[in-house]
């Protein structure tokens, strides 16, 4: 993973309340929630995934979502990869997506923490 991807991962962290700093195997690392299933996602503290976390657009780029974070989410690959570009491609015209995706946007915000000063710890 490239670093600004690595930094746009622990951006996300910094902003995901489920995100916890804990012992893992000898070292700290971030473990929190997929924002679709809720399973563990474990994240080095560089930001490099242990665990195969994915960062997801919630609304999707192809229909106009942007980098912001609260547009930005961490999500296991399975879930990442189930919804797919059939789900861009509907985006538009589909009413049940839409929706999906507004139940996702405010999961987010319930989930949000504004980030801690990176000096703190
Ligand atoms: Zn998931």
């Amino acid at each position: 993973m490239s670093h600004a991807k690595r930094r746009r991962v622990l951006d996300i962290i910094a902003t995901d309340a489920t995100f916890e700093r804990v012992p893992h195997r000898g070292a700290d690392v971030w473990m929190g929630k997929c924002l679709h299933c809720n399973a563990h996602l474990t994240v080095a503290l560089d930001g490099d995934p242990i665990s195969r976390a994915t960062i997801e657009h919630i609304i999707p780029r192809s229909a106009g979502g942007t980098d912001a974070l609260e547009n930005l989410a961490l999500a296991c690959a399975r879930c990442n990869q189930g919804k797919g570009s059939r789900h861009d491609a509907h985006f538009h015209r589909d009413a049940r997506v839409r929706e999906l995706v507004d139940r996702l946007l405010q999961k987010r915000r319930d989930r949000w923490r504004d980030p801690a000063d990176p000096d703190s710890e």
